[in-house]
């Protein structure tokens, strides 16, 4: 208490460092899971201080290096960096410094383990402590697995007795248990806390790609929603969306095809809030320090939960309301495969490039030309053949064979990546509380489970992308029959009950599932994930059963059911009132008569866009001087088929008609 306020100028602890730190400053080893921002990094330095002599920090980025190592120095603690990006005499200095026992702080990158000698160094004095900050790195298991993790286990036995903290802010069961078994963790304190967000609004929507774009312009046309993130699954994507949206507010795109300068400048405009948003890959995210960030969006399904709640964990960080919306569609499935290949590629490439790999020291760039492959794909082979031993590469980069057993450790790697994206598919189907579901995937056990009250499941209504509407009369005729069906049973599995109730297969089994999800979200119905084998093969289905509210449904009830009816093509206000109208326009009505928005309107409004930010860099001009957002909106909703019916549209001036007219006459006639 004393350290905190008089070293590190805290006036408090926060939630769970205090029982951390003691159990470190005791010399445990401990395993440490809490959200980013929660305060990690204090775990492990007030106990160093406490403890006395160096402590070792290992840490994946020479960005979080740098910013843990400058905060501590200006604390006035003795600290040192080891790094590729420093010169000899600084490293050699900082090596002196360390020998002379005159570091509270080392941080090192994991690598730097593979430099000869400076394991053996860095055990010639006793550590107060090794910290390892992104634990989660070491695991396979993980999102973010850097192969250089791998080998911290090795190097760890010649570095005790000092105790050993594993930090990270996203681990499940699985990676949990990997960072203890690979760390040789002695008894560890496991500390695994926070992972609810009261104040994030999650909503998950499906949304047909061709709309992505559209619906991410309008929800951010809205200030109230900057600055916000939007997470793309493609580089080209991601160049498209902010292209889009840097017509209506400042906007960039991130990702890794971008060379180092562009990327550190998009990121500090983003940081100091001269770009109010920032369209990413994964690329973009860690260290990452804003507070405001009031919308996460996925333009596309994450690969795991763990990289999602991750990227949605980046809003709201101030504490207050912020939201994250997730879009998927049957889609997402192929685009996931596709990257499943990339990533994991086949064991057949892998064995080729193995065969060539012997007892002598091979360069990188040999083994390219011998296996013709490209640098690429050679170097994903590469890292996948060191994953699983079956490659050994040294300081230098020369590479060795290893040994043969990678094949099966790969496949079991690959297949565990499948069933990742499983769980993420299952999650956007689910009909439950999303942050209850998020809580459980991260094993949070002293959570209390209870519902959050804003999400799109908690709260439909509260929605911005998602529409719900009221079941129709056959709808509300089918949901009274299912209440029948399960009355005398304890429960039916879901397709069984839908068998039942049509035994012709006239019903698709999404719409059964939207009544269902309904009368779950109205209380008549609980379901539950559940599982059997059969044939050696563990199967799915899902548990339905009556709630006491569903037991006493009649058909006189005035129980009111809301079916999700996709998107919404307009931002919505919070007292939307949603109608069903015919046909393809049954996307409903938002905020008033004006702003009805069809399918083919979005697709309209977002090929002006398209237009209106290729015109206005052509001209030179900024985007609303070609045509303002209100006239862009007026031109796509009322589709002016003549000069007289363009005219009318507020707006179009007749400078603009001449100018413009025939070039927007001839996109609101195509197709
Ligand atoms: P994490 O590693 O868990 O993502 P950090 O350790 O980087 O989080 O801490 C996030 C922020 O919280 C830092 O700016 C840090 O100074 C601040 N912080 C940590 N502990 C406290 C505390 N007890 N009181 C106030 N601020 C704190
Ligand atoms: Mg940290």
């Amino acid at each position: 208490m004393t350290l905190l306020r008089a070293v590190f100028h805290f006036p408090s602890f926060r939630a769970n460092q205090e029982a951390v730190c003691r159990a470190a400053v005791e010399g445990r080893d401990l395993l440490l899971v809490m959200p980013t921002g929660s305060g990690k990094s204090l775990c492990y330095q007030l106990p160093a201080v406490a403890r006395g002599g160096t402590a070792l920090v290992i840490s994946p980025l020479i960005a979080l290096m740098e910013d843990q190592a400058a905060k501590l120095a200006a604390m006035g603690l003795r600290v040192a960096r080891i790094h590729s990006a420093m010169d000899r005499a600084a490293l050699r200095q900082a090596c002196v410094d360390y020998l002379k026992g005159e570091l509270q702080f080392l941080f090192i990158a994991p690598e730097r383990l593979r430099v000869t000698g400076f394991p053996e160094m860095l055990a010639k004095r006793r550590l107060a402590l090794i910290a390892i900050d992104e634990a989660h790195c070491i695991s396979q298991w993980g999102h973010d697995f850097r192969p250089d993790y791998r080998m911290l286990g090795a190097h760890m036995e010649a570095l005790r007795p000092a105790p050993v903290l594993a930090l990270t802010a996203t681990a499940t069961a699985v990676v949990q248990a990997d960072i203890v078994a690979q760390l040789k963790l002695v008894n560890p304190a496991r500390f695994i806390h926070g992972f609810r967000r009261e104040n994030l609004a999650i909503e998950v929507v499906e949304t047909p790609v061709p709309e992505r774009m559209g619906a991410i312009c309008r929800l951010l046309a809205d200030a109230a929603h900057r600055p916000a993130i939007v997470y793309a699954p493609s580089r080209r994507m991601a160049e498209q969306i902010a292209e889009a949206l840097a017509t209506q507010h400042p906007a960039a795109a991130y990702h890794a095809g971008l060379d180092a300068e562009t990327r550190e400048r998009v990121q500090a405009a983003f940081q100091s809030g001269a770009l109010e948003v920032v369209v990413a890959t994964i690329a973009f995210g860690m260290g990452i320090d804003k507070a405001d960030v009031r919308t996460v969006v996925h333009a596309g399904m994450p690969a795991t939960l763990e990289g999602y709640y991750q990227e949605i964990g980046r809003a709201g960080r101030d504490g207050k309301p912020s939201r994250t919306l997730l879009m998927h569609s049957y889609a997402d499935q192929r685009t996931h495969d596709f990257f499943l290949n990339r990533d994991y590629p086949p064991v057949g490439d892998l064995k080729r490039v193995y065969r060539l790999l012997g007892e002598r020291r091979i360069s990188e760039e040999e083994l390219r030309q011998r296996s013709k492959m490209d640098e690429e794909s050679l170097s994903k082979i590469l890292e996948k053949l060191v994953i699983h031993g079956g490659a050994k590469v040294d300081f230098e980069g020369h590479v060795t064979r290893g040994a043969t057993g990678w094949k099966k450790s790969y496949g079991v790697q690959a297949q565990h990546r499948a069933e990742q994206f499983e769980k993420v598919q299952r999650f956007t189907e689910s009909s439950e509380c999303r942050m209850v579901e998020l809580v459980r995937h991260f094993g949070d056990e002293e959570d209390g489970g209870h519902a959050c009250g804003v999400c799109d499941v908690c709260d439909p209504a509260g929605a911005v992308l998602k529409v719900f509407r009221r079941a129709t009369a056959a709808e509300r005729e089918l949901a009274l029959a299912i209440v029948e069906e399960l009355r005398p049973v304890e429960y039916k599995a879901a397709g069984t009950l839908q068998r039942g109730l049509d035994p012709a297969g006239r019903l698709l089994r999404g719409d059964f599932d939207a009544l269902l999800e309904a009368m779950t979200r109205a209380g008549l119905v609980e379901i539950e994930e559940a599982t059997y084998e059969k044939d050696g093969k563990v199967r799915r289905f899902r548990k339905v059963r009556l709630t006491e509210r569903g037991l006493e449904m009649r058909r006189s009830s005035a129980v009111e059911l809301l079916i999700a009816d996709g998107m919404v093509q307009a931002v919505a206000s919070r007292d939307h009132k949603v109608e069903r109208t015919e046909g393809k326009k049954r996307r409903g009505r938002i905020g008033g008569a004006e702003a009805e928005w069809t399918t083919e309107g979005a697709a309209l409004a977002a090929k002006l866009k398209a237009w209106r930010a290729a015109e206005a860099k052509r001209l030179g001009l900024p985007a609303y001087m070609v045509l303002h957002d209100r006239t862009l909106e007026a031109l796509a909703r009322t589709r002016p088929r003549s000069p007289r019916e363009m005219q009318g549209v507020d707006g179009m001036g007749p400078a603009k008609m001449e100018r413009f007219g025939a070039a927007i006459l001839d996109l609101c006639g195509q197709k």
